[in-house]
């Protein structure tokens, strides 16, 4: 659990920024969010695209256990993947 966390809605972007929730490109002029917290006594701030932003919605226990540079993109594709074999198996 982080000691300070706060985040706000980015309308438009002025400049291209990378998710640190799926290493995607944020072009400029995108609608994201700014996320910005002290982990483990590191402050961080980084950018994070709806897609990554809306899967942190969908499973809170995901941001609140912490996550790692590329970890939302790796969930959601195990998601994914979980998802199809259930599909399969149906
Ligand atoms: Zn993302």
């Amino acid at each position: 659990m982080s000691d300070f966390y706060n985040e706000r809605q980015v309308k438009k972007t002025k400049k291209n920024h990378r998710c640190f929730g799926c290493r995607g490109k944020i072009p400029t002029g995108s609608n994201c969010f700014y996320i910005a917290g002290v982990y483990e006594g590191n402050f961080g701030a980084e950018y994070l695209c709806i897609k990554c932003k809306d899967f942190l919605v969908k499973n809170p226990e995901f941001a609140r256990d912490g996550y790692g540079e590329g970890d939302i993109r790796d969930a959601m594709l195990e998601d994914e993947e979980w998802r199809k074999q259930r599909e399969k198996m149906l």
